[in-house]
């Protein structure tokens, strides 16, 4: 008895049933399993070519590249204020665009990386400004925290990692890793400690900043495909991080002082006196330069590698006011979001959000603690508003105090 004659992939052989997906051509099959194998091998082979067509920024024109002035603009629309930083990062990402470009028609002058260093107390739009950008270059993007890092031999992980992530990200691309940003968040936890950098052996200090400059200033890292530590026979995925944008956050707790002794050795005597005055003591932050960085214990070559320095300023009470309305995808716009998806109009009284800036000014949380507040008081709204009939909710003062005063009495 003889059956049908299977269809077989006439790259491996296999029969139709013994693979996922059978595709027919012209005088043959191929298997889904041939055909990831041979787009791996397309882009081993042809990867920048291949980017180039798709129409990656080395292929584009400059003309078309979005202006400092363009970035800023995208920026505004999703944080609010910090408009020294977000300069900084318009123009750092401009200069990125053109480093990439610049790869095309090589004249021997090269635009070095610019990794950028952003410093400021938590929450007030770090991650969110590295995240916007991100959004902006449609880049891979990832956000790991330096305090997970060890140095080689120690419990923790491998700051190879870092591109792990950035690989899982890209799906494993590496052409589009290599073209990625990763924010390093918490960059003031791995500074050097004062009081003794060498006699101890400093696991999360000096030796963690060592593993970071080489990926900083561009070089080709093997990469452990799935992260954690490395293992001799392990096989490495190879990614040059030359064009990876670098962007560091910290709060760097303390800096001003550091600051501040800068400023006041360098004003003695009569001139200094006078420059003294016109010293902005509330804001020491705006003050800063890399030197700060390294009397706080970063390493001159690593500071060395992050040109771009840039502060963020504390949010006020206005500030955090703008931040519930104004941005793109603001709080009281995804409330009102959600409730207009079960035909309720939503309704904040101008007194009710003033109240929730109140509160957070008050749980000195920032910005952060403003979605708490919100879902707070909104979750009873969320429980009940759906099975009920009226089609119009406002939140007033009262209620909003009414809600928090009763969610803090259930907790305590
Ligand atoms: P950090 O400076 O610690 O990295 P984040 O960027 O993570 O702070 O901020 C936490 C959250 O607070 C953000 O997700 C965002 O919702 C809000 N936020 C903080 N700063 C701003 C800002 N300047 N404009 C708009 N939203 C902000």
């Amino acid at each position: 008895m003889t059956g049908k004659r299977k269809n077989r992939c006439s790259f491996c052989g296999r029969s139709e049933d013994e693979v996922a997906l059978l595709l027919t051509g012209m005088n043959g099959y191929i298997c889904d399993e041939c055909v990831r194998q041979a787009e791996k091998i397309v882009k081993e082979n042809l990867g920048s070519e291949v980017n180039l067509k798709a129409g990656s920024v080395a292929g584009l024109n400059m003309a078309e590249l979005p202006k400092p002035h363009d970035i800023k603009a995208f920026l505004d629309q999703y944080v609010i204020g910090q408009d020294s930083a977000k300069r900084y990062l318009s123009v750092a990402v401009y200069n990125h665009y053109k480093r990439l470009a610049q790869m095309v028609d090589d004249d021997g002058v090269e635009i070095e990386k610019s990794n950028i260093i952003m410093v400021g107390p938590t929450g007030t739009g770090k991650t969110l400004l590295a995240r916007t950008i991100a959004k902006q270059l449609k880049v891979p993007f990832t956000i790991v925290d330096a305090t997970i890092f060890t140095e080689a031999g120690y419990v923790g992980e491998d700051v190879e990692s870092i591109l792990t992530r950035l690989l899982q990200v890209a799906d494993y691309d590496v052409s589009a890793t290599e073209r990625g940003i990763v924010f390093i968040d918490e960059i003031d936890k791995i500074a050097r400690k004062q009081d003794n950098p060498s006699i101890t052996r400093d696991v999360s200090g000096e030796g963690v900043q060592q593993g970071l400059l080489k990926l900083l200033e561009g070089s080709i890292v093997n990469v452990p495909p799935k992260g954690g530590r490395k293992h001799p026979d392990q096989d490495y995925i190879h990614v040059n991080t030359r064009n990876i944008l670098f962007i560091c956050g910290g709060a760097f707790d303390g800096i001003e002082r550091k600051i501040a002794q800068r400023l006041n050795t360098h004003v003695v005597g009569y001139e200094s006196v006078q420059n003294q005055q016109r010293i902005d003591t509330k804001n020491l932050m705006k003050y800063i330069v890399p030197q700060d960085l390294k009397s706080f214990g970063l390493i001159p070559e690593i500071i060395g590698r992050l040109p771009v320095l840039t502060y963020l300023n504390p949010l006020d009470r206005d500030a955090l006011r703008r931040i519930l309305t104004e941005p793109k995808n603001s709080l009281v716009k995804q409330q009102i979001k959600l409730f207009a998806m079960d035909g309720i109009k939503l309704i904040f009284e101008e007194e009710a959000l003033d109240f929730i800036v109140d509160k957070a000014d008050e749980y000195k949380l920032g910005a952060r603690g403003l979605r708490a507040i919100m879902e707070s008081i909104m979750i009873d709204a969320q429980y009940n508003a759906p099975s009920g009939q009226d089609k119009v909710l406002t939140i007033t003062r009262e209620y909003a105090e009414q809600q928090i005063e009763k969610n803090e009495r259930m907790k305590e």
